[in-house]
């Protein structure tokens, strides 16, 4: 055997040795020689076969042990030091256990398997010298002498780490495909499904049976439209993975949400061959973490969101305010005589009066106004969608009268008030933090001066909610107490210079702050609702005043007046024509000014009012043309009349050139439409002759006249006061 000392190797060197003494004694006996020469040459040829088996035994890569019954090593090939680390020399002699990786494996057992299964192969493990174990093949067998009795065993070793390893991690993955909490699907690449795992029929409700040979949109819930699924496959395609959120839907018709993981799987040519999906119903994570949201970011008690989520939500809000130059603002509302009711009738009342509180803020409110509860009896209102600031002292009223009725509890009729303290945005802060606390601040203030009442934090703004106040208090009487009056301001011809219509213009007399412009009050009435009344004492006032004047013989005039939002109703063609009869008026004299943000909602109903009062000869026009969101196509669907140039465009006419070419454009416009173009707040010559250049047909006016009592309109009517011809010439 290689490495030498085998018992055979040690036979032949005796042999040799004999035959050499033989030959040497018998020198000269030709027998003796002839034999001793003989047995030379065998030694020497068996030598060389020796000597050609051990080469081939070393050229095999396999391990190849040769050991005597007892189990000492008696032979180690390349392979075995290849294999086990260790040279021949350091083990011929040794007992084989010292090979072996489990130390159980004794002696006693070494020879039962080999008496047993003799020939037999079977995996062990084997440690190496570096100490490592790994996972060997080996086949025993016996050598037998001539006789055929058993001389000492063979062992082929060939280490099978690397198959055990892949048959383990097959069995492993199975394993895991079997056992897995998740769904698992797997399709061939035309998406039939090929194999689906206990879990896929644990939440979808198919058996394997069932779900095999069908595709994944046996799944589908119809929640999503084709361009998602799409969108998913494109992911796919590109990027060879999508995982996300899909609603999927169970045999038995429930859908369910799902966190879904495709991939595609590609063999070595990169062809697709097959699909895989792994998926979880997410339906009880989902549900807990709203459950989770809901107690982080809502006020158990009042289900109202609490002081985390108001921050979140204002500081949002106030994000988009910021883009979009919006006003906001914080009314912060501590109750008044909560703390008795609780003391006296228990915390129970008390929640319960918290609850119906906070139920009667969210019900006051618009959907898009935040209202939170802070704890205790306070409670926060941010609101982002004021048109202006002083709209926050209106909410508050609202809030503070929505808390005016009684509560019933358990029989007691309770009642609380609040105090409100507001501040505004950006005029008082920018961020969330100070806003409250300025809020708060004010809140106070209002407490110190009226316990149920609201303040605004700026000194300013509460000015201002004072006026508005009085003013509202007192426009209720000024129809009543006969303190409006119509102004009328002459529209005139360019062409010949005449009077030839008038725009009525209402003012307030005051008792105490004498003549009021409309811009103080009309936006207060408009909010108030006060306006109603006010527009339809300026429709009779001003279609009587116009009757009135043709009676006394005067020229007749086209009598303009301005309406409100709130007017445009469908009532109000009925309402027109009522005055209209009452004072024997034709309605071609009569002129209604909109603005053109009456019309931005415009809805079939507002055009077919329209069309209703046109075709019952009233004149529309559209006021203060260009300031609002003009677009040709509505102009085009509405019977409109005239359009006036809002001033705004003619204050800087002939020196700014973008304001000329804005006239210029609104002016041939409303030619081509058809329309009458009137200039408003004509104040040189310089304008007019501009305006008369690029074709407008009427102006208003300081150049002409301001607007005046009718008894000064009608002397200028009646000595047909005009425009001076040289002012043109
Ligand atoms: P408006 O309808 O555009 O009326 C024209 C305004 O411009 C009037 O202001 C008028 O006095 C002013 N004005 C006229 N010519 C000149 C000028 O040459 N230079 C200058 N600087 N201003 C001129 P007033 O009377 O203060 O009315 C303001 C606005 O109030 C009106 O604008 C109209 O929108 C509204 N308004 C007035 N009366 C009524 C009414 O009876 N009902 C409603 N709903 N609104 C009214
Ligand atoms: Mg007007
Ligand atoms: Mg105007």
């Amino acid at each position: 055997m290689p490495g030498g000392g085998s018992p055979s190797g040690g036979d032949l060197d005796r042999i040799e040795a004999l035959a050499r003494e033989l030959l040497a004694a018998g020198q000269g006996n030709g027998a003796g020689a002839a034999v001793a020469g003989e047995l030379l040459e065998r030694v020497a040829r068996l030598r060389e076969r020796w000597r050609e088996q051990a080469q081939i035994l070393d050229r095999i890569n396999e391990s190849i042990i040769t050991l005597d019954l007892d189990g000492y090593i008696t032979g180690w090939n390349h392979g075995a030091e290849r294999l086990f680390g260790y040279a021949a020399a350091e083990v011929i002699g040794r007992h084989i256990l010292f090979l072996y990786a489990d130390p159980e494996d004794d002696d006693a057992s070494f020879q039962d398997v080999f008496l047993e299964h003799g020939g037999r192969e079977m995996e062990v493990r084997r440690r190496r010298k570096s100490g490592e174990i790994f996972w060997a093949s080996l086949q025993l067998s016996l050598v037998r002498d001539v006789e055929g009795d058993p001389t000492g065993v063979i062992g082929y070793l060939s280490d099978i780490t690397e198959r055990i390893a892949s048959q383990e991690a097959l069995r492993l993955h199975a394993r895991i495909f079997e056992h897995s909490d998740e769904g698992i699907l797997i399709t061939d690449a035309e998406e039939r499904i090929v194999s689906v795992n206990r879990a896929f029929s644990r939440i979808t409700g198919y058996t394997a049976e069932e779900a095999t040979g069908q595709t994944p949109r046996l799944l589908r819930s119809g929640q999503h439209g084709p361009s998602f699924y799409e969108e998913v496959w494109r992911r796919i395609e590109v990027e060879g993975r999508w995982q996300g959120e899909i609603q999927d839907q169970r045999k038995d018709g429930e859908i369910y949400p799902t966190w879904v993981s495709i991939s595609a799987v590609r063999n070595v040519e990169g062809m697709i061959t097959h699909y895989f999906s792994i998926f979880s119903d997410i339906t009880e994570r989902k549900r807990a973490e709203e459950r989770i949201h809901y107690l982080a970011y809502y006020d158990a008690l009042t289900e109202l969101p609490n002081r985390a989520l108001f921050f979140k939500l204002v500081d949002q809000a106030l994000i988009e305010a910021r883009r979009n130059r919006q006003h906001g603002a914080l009314l912060f509302i501590d109750l008044n005589r909560f703390k008795p009711i609780n003391d006296t009738l228990g915390h129970s009342v008390g929640d319960r009066l918290l609850q119906q509180i906070g139920q009667r803020l969210r019900e006051t409110l618009r959907t898009e106004d935040v209202v939170a509860r802070l704890g205790g009896d306070e409670f926060v209102v941010a609101l982002f969608d004021i048109a202006r600031r002083d709209h926050a002292g209106i909410v508050a009223q609202k809030l503070l009268a929505a808390l005016d009725p009684v509560f019933v509890i358990d029989n007691h009729e309770l009642t609380v008030g609040a105090a409100i303290g507001i501040s505004v945005y950006p005029q008082d802060g920018f961020d969330t933090e100070t806003l409250l606390r300025l809020a708060d601040i004010a809140m106070y203030r209002a407490k110190q001066t009226d316990e149920d009442g609201y303040a605004f934090y700026s000194h300013e703004m509460n000015q201002r909610a004072l006026d508005r106040l009085k003013i509202e208090n007192g426009l209720r009487h000024a129809i009543a107490r006969n303190e409006l009056l119509l102004h009328y301001q002459p529209k005139v011809d360019i062409a010949s210079g005449r009077i030839v219509g008038a725009e009525a213009l209402v003012r307030w007399r005051h008792p105490e702050r004498g003549m009021v412009a409309p811009g103080d009050f009309v936006p207060v009435a408009e909010e108030t609702g006060l306006i109603v009344q006010v527009s339809a004492w300026v429709l009779e006032a001003a279609v009587r005043q116009a009757r009135a004047w043709q009676q006394a013989g005067l020229a007749p005039i086209k009598m303009a007046i301005n309406l409100s939002a709130r007017d445009f109703s469908s009532a109000l063609p009925e309402r027109v024509d009522r005055v209209l009869l009452a004072h024997g008026l034709a309605p071609e004299w009569l002129e209604l000014e909109i603005t053109e943000s009456m019309l931005m909602h415009s809805t079939e109903r507002v055009i077919d009012m329209m069309d209703d009062l046109a075709q019952r000869g009233v004149t529309l026009s559209l006021d203060d043309f260009g300031t609002g969101y003009s677009s040709l196509s509505y102009l085009k669907r509405f019977p409109i009349n005239t359009l006036k140039i809002d001033r705004s465009f003619v204050v800087n006419i002939p020196g700014d050139v973008s304001d000329c070419a804005i006239a210029g454009a609104i002016a041939s416009m409303a030619k081509q439409l058809g329309h009458k173009v009137i200039a408003e707040g004509v104040e040189t010559v310089q304008q007019l002759s501009f305006l008369k250049r690029l074709g407008c047909d009427e102006f208003q006016g300081y150049l002409f006249s301001p607007p005046v009592a009718a008894e000064e309109f009608a002397a200028m009517l009646r000595q047909d006061q005009r425009l001076a011809p040289q002012v043109l010439a």
